[in-house]
């Protein structure tokens, strides 16, 4: 069976099953994509919940943006909210095209409007042009997720040039600062803030020194702004994903050698779908978390995190 035929014959995420057995142990053959990657040819084929997310109504009527949702984890959020009964504007990058139109094709089969916005989030105009935009085209907002990130691995410091140092901070961290400072205008009462962040910020991989560090900055920008924003009724919380199969893994992401073992290390033994994350993100857009403020949803297979 291919694997997306496999993906189709999935049962949804409220059926009762054994989380070491929902997903296969995935041994990803070593392949390189040119960043950063497309999800269309990603070898396994990741779940990103087309066929298997069903929704309960938790975000009827919400507008959201969800950075990076053309792919993986973003992918899989904008396809849950969607199918939650929200209108979801997505950001990529222009080569990301056929990706986009996918999901952009998911969500109105959702019954939902879709908003695609091509870009780069290291300009800085172009962050809050994507906010604008998407409040615009949707007739306002009240989710974003800031969920776009770029993970290059090099060998040590030596190896680190200028021209990643700076991409990765400004992708990973500057926007999030950017995209959300463009978005307080637009967010009422109710409104929620979602930043994805990741295991290394906590236990951090050496191969990814830079971007181990815009995570840990994320983690302190994503408490700070809580605690700025709560009287508003603005919640900002964040998402913490260990190894998740999506295009950033086979794009550089990881040591080419390492992705045939690629999560197998966690607890459970295998590597998270895509789609397995977007419970988190729907719990913290809709208004049944109204009292987690601040807070931080770890998936990772059991990995210890604080
Ligand atoms: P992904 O490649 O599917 O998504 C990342 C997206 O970031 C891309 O689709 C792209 O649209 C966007 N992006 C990258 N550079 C950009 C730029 N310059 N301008 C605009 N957009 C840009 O991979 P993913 O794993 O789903 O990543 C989503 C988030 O999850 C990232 O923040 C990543 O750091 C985080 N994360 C992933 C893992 C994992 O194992 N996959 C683990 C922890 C955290
Ligand atoms: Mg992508």
């Amino acid at each position: 069976m291919s694997d997306d035929d496999a993906h189709r014959t999935r049962t949804d995420q409220l059926h009762f099953q054994d989380p070491v057995a929902r997903y296969p142990s995935i041994s990803p053959p070593k392949q390189d994509q040119p960043e950063p990657g497309l999800d269309a040819d990603l070898v396994p084929k990741a779940d990103i919940g087309e066929f298997s997310y069903r929704g309960t109504g938790r975000l009827t009527g919400r507008k959201a943006l969800v950075t990076g949702g053309d792919s993986g984890i973003g992918a899989a959020t904008a396809i849950a909210f969607a199918r939650e009964g929200a209108d979801v504007a997505i950001s990529y990058l222009p080569d990301e095209q056929p990706d986009a139109e996918k999901v952009a094709r998911i969500i109105s089969d959702s019954g939902r409007k879709a908003v695609a916005i091509p870009g780069d989030l290291a300009n800085a105009s172009f962050c809050a042009d994507v906010v604008n935009k998407a409040a615009d085209e949707l007739g306002g907002l009240d989710i974003l997720v800031n969920n776009a990130g770029k993970q290059i691995a090099v060998d040590g410091l030596e190896d680190l040039d200028d021209d990643q140092l700076e991409q990765t901070f400004q992708v990973n961290i500057l926007a999030m600062f950017r995209t959300t400072r463009a978005a307080l205008k637009h967010l009422q009462p109710g409104s929620t803030i979602i930043n994805t962040t990741s295991i290394v910020a906590y236990q951090p991989s050496p191969p990814l020194l830079d971007y181990s560090s815009t995570k840990a900055a994320i983690n302190n920008f994503t408490k700070n702004m809580a605690t700025q924003l709560a009287s508003k009724g603005i919640r900002v919380n964040a998402v913490a994903p260990g190894p998740i199969w999506t295009p950033l893994q086979p794009s550089d992401g990881q040591p080419k050698e390492e992705l045939p073992e690629f999560g197998q290390s966690t607890p459970l033994g295998r590597a998270g779908q895509p789609t397995e994350l977007a419970p988190a993100y729907v719990f913290l857009a809709s208004p049944e978390s109204s009292y987690v403020v601040g807070a931080t949803i770890h998936v990772n297979g059991g990995m210890p995190s604080p």
